[in-house]
């Protein structure tokens, strides 16, 4: 494999997470690499479905040091948050090679060896901010594979005209599900709505101090080394004047989840049964870490434990935009404590220098 480089730290992502933990790198004037995925900027905003407009995105922190001018409410978020990653990108000169898959990361005595679809880079520290859109999670019932429609995840969803006159099910109690639901039920002939769960509503403003205890909630379980929970799972669905109205005309009439699927449809086990055209999962992703597998990094209870962004079993590895720093304002602080805890870790020695 042709050997690219060797660096003091190796960035994996170029989302909110790892251009936010660049940033700390260039002040200070860390010798990085930043590797990304994707053909051009934007992270997982460039996968984001076209009708996605800013106005229906929650609320994107911008990212340090420079300010993000709200676009017009109109504009598609996979163009608008792309296009400000990109001026970002260029204002501070940061070192984003792209498109590079990382396949695997492996141990090499006190360093690590980054193997990817375009060479190694060997490092002595490493910041992985790899997301979750590459691994939509898919849950698996009874009858699945027997299902005479189509079914599609989130991941695929391309907006809601390839719904006009189908009967759907839509399954998953997130905010993507109620989304996606309100969005193409005014297209669909009829809908379902299943949850495993019923869902819980919360009402009022999302304050700092709630903020703060959402996010502790998350990060005693990583800390714990358990996978991570989705932020709904502790906050319940935001109330808004829109859910109220779908709630209220029955677009978001929530029901148990079905017990089997059929070539027709999905049915429960009460003998109640819905034909549907199309299966929709909203269920949500899981974190890209297949890569660092080679490392053994996962705890007993099946995640990787962290303490704070640094993971427990090697400090020469931090994990952003996981678990709690998962979400645009999480992502930025983590990038800047993964950086200065690593420069700790790394005690200003550098290997470029050397
Ligand atoms: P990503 O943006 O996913 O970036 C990861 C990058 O890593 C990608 O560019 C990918 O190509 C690259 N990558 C992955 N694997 C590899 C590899 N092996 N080698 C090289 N590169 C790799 N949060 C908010 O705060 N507000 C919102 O309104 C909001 N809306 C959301 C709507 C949806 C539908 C979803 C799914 C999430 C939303 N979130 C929101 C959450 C938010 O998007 C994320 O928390 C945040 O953007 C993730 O940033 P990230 O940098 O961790 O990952």
């Amino acid at each position: 494999m042709v050997v690219r480089g060797v660096t003091d730290v190796v960035v994996i992502g170029a989302g909110q997470a790892g251009l936010s933990a660049s940033y700390f790198l260039r002040r200070r004037e860390v010798d990085h690499v930043v590797l990304d995925a994707n053909d051009a900027p934007g992270g997982a905003w460039l996968h984001r479905w076209p009708s996605l407009r800013m106005r229906t995105v929650h609320g994107i922190h911008e990212l340090p040091g420079m300010p993000f001018e709200q676009p017009s409410p109109d504009s598609p978020a996979n163009e608008a948050i792309p296009d400000y990653f990109a001026r970002y990108e260029q204002l501070f000169s940061l070192p984003v090679i792209r498109p590079v898959n990382v396949t695997q990361v492996v141990n090499d005595g006190s360093l690590l060896k980054v193997e990817t679809t375009d060479g190694v880079w060997t490092t002595r520290g490493l910041i992985n901010a790899t997301g979750t859109w590459r691994r939509p999670f898919w849950p698996y019932y009874p009858g699945q594979e027997t299902f005479a429609g189509s079914q599609l995840h989130t991941a695929d969803y391309q907006g809601p005209a390839a719904f006009a006159g189908k009967r759907v099910v839509v399954v998953g109690g997130g905010a993507s599900a109620t989304q996606l639901l309100m969005e193409l039920a005014p297209f669909a002939a009829e809908t379902r709505w299943v949850t495993r769960h019923e869902p819980v509503w919360r009402e009022g403003p999302f304050t700092e101090d709630y903020g703060r205890w959402v996010v502790g909630m998350v990060d005693e379980r990583v800390r714990a080394g358990l996978l991570p929970r989705s932020v709904v799972s502790v906050t319940g669905l935001a109330l808004s004047d829109q859910t109220r109205a779908a709630i209220a005309s029955g677009v978001l009439d929530r029901r148990p989840m079905f017990d089997r699927i059929t070539p027709a449809g999905v049915e429960w086990a009460s003998g109640e049964r819905f034909d549907a055209d199309i299966i929709l999962w909203a269920t949500g992703f899981r974190h890209d870490l297949d890569h660092l597998a080679p490392l053994h990094l996962r705890a007993p209870g099946g995640g990787i434990q962290v303490d704070g962004t640094r993971v427990v079993a090697d400090p020469r590895i931090h994990l952003v935009g996981y678990g709690p720093s998962a979400s645009t304002i999480g992502a930025n602080r983590a990038g800047r404590s993964a950086v200065r805890e690593l420069l700790r870790h790394l005690d200003g020695v550098s290997l470029t220098a050397a």
